[in-house]
């Protein structure tokens, strides 16, 4: 289903869907972040790009899995937090962001299916915005198979057109949110499509940061596995794990029990975002550390996108938003290791 939204109906097309909770991109704080709308206000869809992904609607950061209760000499009780699946649509969603949905699903669906990560994404419905220019200077969707329209994990694809929206459903959860407030939408005619046309293949030419030819990599990195300049390259790293907590395909996590009274004996069991960034993801009981400096750290986690998930999966874990670069607090930059890897830089 392809229409075409006049901007001035976009607040009227948030308004008729007030059964969802509609959170977009908003600036606070210097930064922007993925929130519920107040009344009566209108998406901005001008943001270059949150910085959180949207992964947290499908895997929180923190969740609960379960409630524990147990009376002494009793059998202990167990009180499932399995959540509803929600009604909750996303505005805004960059392509890089939407194709780390299906890295995930591949994670959390594949043959152990996770209900609590399933419950949440059959329930979230992403509305992508297709980038006319590239929302960051660390942008390189291009360099590992995305574009800036590819409409991959997306349930609608919107594309600026200045006074309009060119507006493409996806999935039927998507077509479902246009039929609901159809009559804001109309048909696009030739001139609605040759722009559309024109701005997609205009937002492939403008420039992006590059990689080495992405066959070739994961080859590469197995070479290079023993190779010191892992070190080298992470002599800066603090290991705050911050490139991975806003990498929109990182979904390492630790579960933990946390003891919440003790006459009866209650509880929960905990999920919380973890990251092989840090020390004690890796730390044996015994004491041993099989990764135990930053330079094995950087290595896992490129390895990790490039070499090891490519096995698992043929396809690479990193969509190149540029986050982990932009927002590394010591200039650690992704891209500029991969090009270093593979011989194409100093
Ligand atoms: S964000 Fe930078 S400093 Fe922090 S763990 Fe990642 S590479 Fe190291
Ligand atoms: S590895 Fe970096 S550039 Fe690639 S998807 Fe993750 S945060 Fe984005």
């Amino acid at each position: 289903m392809e229409k075409i939204l006049h901007k001035k109906n976009l607040g009227e097309w948030v308004a008729q869907l007030g059964a969802y909770d509609v959170q977009t991109p908003v600036f606070g704080d210097d930064a922007w972040s993925y929130q519920a709308l107040g009344d009566g206000q209108t998406p901005r869809l001008d943001h270059p790009n949150t910085v959180e992904p949207p992964k947290g609607f499908h895997f929180p950061q923190r969740e609960v899995f379960y409630t524990y209760r147990q009376v002494s000499g009793e059998a202990p009780v167990l009180d499932s937090t399995v959540p509803d699946p929600a009604t909750t649509v996303v505005f805004g969603v960059r392509p890089c962001d939407g194709r780390g949905v299906p890295c995930n699903d591949r994670v959390f669906s594949g043959e152990m299916e996770d209900p609590y990560y399933r419950a949440r994404r059959s329930g979230t419905i992403l509305i992508g915005l297709a980038c006319n220019k590239p929302p960051s200077a660390n942008c390189f969707c291009l360099a590992v198979g995305g574009s800036p329209h590819s409409d991959d994990g997306l349930d609608i694809l919107m594309t600026d057109l200045e006074n309009r929206y060119a507006v493409k459903a996806l999935t039927d959860q998507g077509a479902a949110l246009v039929t609901l407030a159809e009559p804001l939408f109309g048909e696009p005619g030739d001139r609605d499509r040759k722009d559309l046309e024109e701005t997609h293949a205009l937002s492939r030419q403008h420039p992006q940061r590059t990689l080495p030819d992405m066959e070739a990599v994961p080859g590469r990195l197995e070479a290079e596995f023993d190779s010191p300049l892992w070190s080298e390259m992470a002599r800066a790293c603090i290991g705050c794990g911050i490139c991975t907590f806003l990498c929109p395909t990182c979904h390492c996590f630790d579960i933990t029990d946390e003891v919440t009274g003790s006459t009866p004996l209650e509880g929960r069991r905990v999920r919380t975002w973890d990251t092989c960034q840090f020390p004690d993801f890796t730390m044996h009981s015994s004491g041993h550390n099989p990764r135990p400096d930053c330079g094995s750290r950087l290595r896992q986690r490129v390895c990790h996108k490039f070499l090891y998930f490519f096995e698992n999966h043929g396809t690479h874990q990193c969509v190149g938003c540029g986050r982990c670069i932009t927002e590394c607090p010591v200039g650690i930059d992704i891209v500029a290791i991969v090009n270093r890897v593979a011989g194409h830089a100093k």
